[in-house]
């Protein structure tokens, strides 16, 4: 080998495991499909909404795909599943249009919450493989799985980080569920490009700037009164005004900062075993 042909190599090495020079920043895609998977409705706003904000401002097609109907989540004791999950699908519908995704572009796996780990695993990611081989994204988002280190506690959130990164390695090969491909003409697909948030911050590695959307982020974070006191506690379709300030407060003081600019950290990744 040549000290020329070294030099190659080493640099098509170092392409490899970086981000290309002509990829073009996420938040600067156009005419894509986005498809962005989330254990609750909500996951996805605080990890990436501003993010998918600003996709569906640059007229790309975002979808968000929701494994739970969040039905569990308050402590009101006169809720019931039932309503909650009608309470929060309405929710959810409005925080996304706050961002740009219509309510046509919302998937619901239809799972309650807290339960997604005790589904079927076959079949969930069976699902989850079909919703990537119809829509075949040019970019996924997704809680993140972990490089590394494995961090999730809370049950959906781990089920759902292991669940698409499984489905995205099935989507590529047909032998996994060619039924599929057979009678639903589902054929394979190598999804190109993820990225995940909620990350750890050692494995965080490619922060887009909110700064534009900051607001629209903090509006659609509003949308999720059942969430947030004093509906938690005692469900009211609106907010006491002190609480709704001191709930913005609480967003742009929590939504991590770099370099003075709202960001989103994400692990972007290439490939479904990680490289
Ligand atoms: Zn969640």
């Amino acid at each position: 080998m040549t000290r020329k042909m070294a030099l190659g190599f080493l640099l098509v090495v170092v392409l490899a495991t970086s981000v290309p020079a002509e990829e073009p920043r996420l938040e600067d895609l156009r005419d894509k499909t986005v498809v962005v998977f989330t254990p609750h409705p909500d996951d996805e706003l605080w990890g990436a909404g501003g993010t998918i904000a600003l996709l569906n401002r640059n007229h790309n097609r975002v979808y968000v795909v929701l494994y739970t109907n969040d039905d569990k989540g308050s402590y009101d004791l006169e809720m019931t599943s039932q309503r909650l999950a009608r309470i929060r699908k309405a929710e959810e519908e409005a925080a996304e249009a706050v961002l740009g995704t219509p309510k046509e572009n919302l998937i619901w796996m239809g799972y309650d919450d807290g339960a997604l780990e005790y589904a079927p695993q076959p079949k969930l990611v069976e699902e989850a493989t079909a919703i990537i081989r119809r829509l075949r994204p040019d970019v996924l988002l997704s809680i993140d799985p972990g490089e590394w280190y494995e961090r999730w506690h809370k049950t959906d959130h781990r089920m759902a980080a292991f669940n698409t990164i499984d489905a995205v390695r099935a989507a590529e090969f047909w032998l996994y569920f060619p039924n599929q491909l057979l009678q639903r003409d589902l054929g394979p697909y190598q999804v190109p490009v993820m990225y995940f948030f909620y990350s750890t911050p050692q494995e965080a590695n490619y922060w887009v700037n909110i700064d534009a959307v900051m607001d629209l982020k903090v509006l659609a974070g509003t949308k999720h009164v059942s969430q947030v006191e004093p509906a938690i506690n005692k469900y009211r379709p609106d907010w006491d005004p002190a609480a709704l300030a001191r709930f913005k407060e609480l967003l742009k003081r929590e939504q991590p900062k770099k370099d003075g600019h709202y960001v989103e950290p994400f692990r972007r990744a290439t490939e479904f075993n990680q490289r």
